[in-house]
């Protein structure tokens, strides 16, 4: 980065079902060690003709995400995946960012089990040539290089937080305590619209 150019914006995209603890220090991490100017955290939207099963609506886990960053500096939520038609596509949402902000370096935070995810999304390489990864250790899980793309990767290891949002749906639906797994709008969400019940 040059020296006086601004500062990247971290994008940080997941399904967020529920948002936790962990996603909140993976996106401040990022924002310390790699001096973000900001994280904007995207929702995935519905995914096209399924249905529901575990998976809240959009609509909620955007909600949820605002409760969770809204004591958090510099970071804010972006609709625009629940606001397109059709799957949502990581490339797609970051040729939007773009063209939102010009004149920005964008970078894209994943922890560490979505690394080998990449090659599976939609026009991969194009994305990988369009940003930066913002790698966030994850306990219980070992980074494995991307093959075969020049991909660039930044990695910021810190001591993440053992927290999965498939656990800790399965602790809501039997009833269990979630600790301070969840910021208190979250849970007071979750229970309020009685989402992840049996
Ligand atoms: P699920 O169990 O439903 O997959 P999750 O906890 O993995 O939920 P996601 O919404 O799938 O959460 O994750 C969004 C992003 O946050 C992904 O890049 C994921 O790797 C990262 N992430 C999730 N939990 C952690 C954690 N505890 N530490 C670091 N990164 C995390
Ligand atoms: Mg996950």
């Amino acid at each position: 980065m040059l020296s006086g150019s601004p500062k990247p914006i971290g994008l940080f995209g997941g399904t967020f079902n529920p948002p936790h603890r962990g996603h909140l220090l993976a996106a401040r991490e990022a924002l310390r060690r790699c001096r973000l100017d900001r994280v904007i955290f995207v929702p995935a939207g519905d995914p096209p003709h399924k249905p529901a099963g575990a998976l809240a609506p959009a609509r909620d886990r955007w909600r949820m995400v605002q409760l969770a960053v809204r004591n958090l500096r510099r970071c804010s939520v972006s609709p625009v995946e629940l606001q397109r038609r059709g799957p949502s596509f990581t490339v797609d949402t970051v040729r939007a960012m773009q063209r939102r902000f010009p004149r920005r370096e964008l970078e894209f935070i994943v922890g560490a089990d979505t690394v080998s995810e990449i090659p599976t999304w939609h026009r991969w390489r194009d994305l990988v040539r369009a940003v930066r990864f913002i790698v966030v250790a994850r306990p219980g899980y070992r980074l494995k290089p991307l093959r075969g793309a020049a991909a660039r990767f930044d990695l910021v290891h810190v001591r993440g937080l053992r927290l999965s949002s498939t656990d800790l749906r399965a602790r809501l639906r039997r009833g269990r305590a979630v600790g301070r797994a969840l910021a208190p709008g979250v849970h007071a969400y979750i229970r309020r619209e009685g989402l992840y019940q049996a």
